[in-house]
């Protein structure tokens, strides 16, 4: 990574994530354990608590790559969060009974899952009774002791698609301005690959034809902010919906005011060892 290639620099970046991932799994932790659990509807619980957790995994996991911090993973990340948020957010509306489709789905699509693999052992000849993938698999499956479970749903879980999820949820203007931004980049469609797998073709004779590329990005900032600033504005969303009151400050919070100290500390030294960091390709 050319463009980013002092090591002092990197370094304090660094330890600046590695606290970010210690924080952000404290702040989920910590509404964890504020959350009063009414075990007649664990389900609820532990759905949302997972979803929660899900978000977290997301930008933890990014905030420790900064070589997909670029225009060719980044959307794809945010698009996922973004997916994640408005289920939570919808199942919100009516959370027990939705957790509850949420599951019945999920098991639903295991179990064709575990069936689509089943042919396919019985297609290569092999013996599926042993099979280590699909006792494990049914092996889960059958852990879960929901008093609701009664038979398996397939189709869509929620019955709608995500713009209505969204609409319902009181988050369209997040669908329409961030989900729909991030889909490009996502679904690998023109309006993306034609912007960043494509370059001119140096040869004047050939009349400006495109040529495929696979450039390489410089790590961009802009995308660990909007990551971890989704996980902030779920928890938010949590807090608002469930009442929870942490006394734990916020990881984005802190991410932010140590990347603009480190930038400032970097000012009052030198211009030429401020990491460029920025949307432009390193080749
Ligand atoms: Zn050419």
């Amino acid at each position: 990574m050319p463009s980013m290639n002092d090591q002092k620099l990197w370094g304090e970046l660094e330890s600046i994530i590695v606290s970010y991932r210690r924080m952000v799994r404290a702040e989920l932790h910590g509404r964890w354990e504020k959350w009063p659990i009414d075990l007649e509807k664990r389900e609820m619980y532990e759905v949302i608590g997972a979803l929660l957790a899900r978000q977290v995994t997301f930008s933890v996991d990014f905030a420790g790559a900064p070589e997909i911090w670029n225009h060719h993973l980044a959307p794809v990340i945010l698009r996922a969060m973004i997916d994640n948020y408005i289920n939570l957010a919808w199942i919100f509306g009516d959370p027990l009974d939705r957790s509850r489709k949420f599951i019945l789905y999920g098991l639903g699509q295991e179990k064709l899952q575990i069936e689509h693999y089943k042919s396919q052992l019985q297609a290569d000849g092999r013996n599926e009774d042993n099979d280590p993938v699909v006792k494990s698999r049914e092996s889960w499956i059958n852990s879960q002791r929901y008093t609701f479970l009664t038979e398996v749903s397939i189709g869509s879980w929620s019955g709608i698609d995500t713009r209505t999820m969204a609409n319902e949820a009181g988050c369209i203007d997040m669908y329409n301005y961030e989900y729909q931004a991030y889909t490009a980049a996502s679904h690998n469609m023109w309006h993306h690959i034609g912007k960043y797998n494509l370059a001119t073709c140096p040869n004047p004779l050939h009349r400006h034809h495109k040529a495929p590329i696979a450039p390489s990005s410089a790590p961009d900032l802009d995308y660990l902010f909007e990551v971890t600033n989704l996980v902030g504005r779920t928890f938010k969303f949590f807090d608002d919906k469930t009442a929870v009151a942490v006394d734990i400050p916020s990881a984005f919070d802190r991410l932010v005011q140590d990347i603009d100290d480190l930038g400032m500390t970097l000012e009052k030294t030198s211009d030429s060892e401020r990491p460029n960091i920025s949307h432009e390709d390193d080749g």
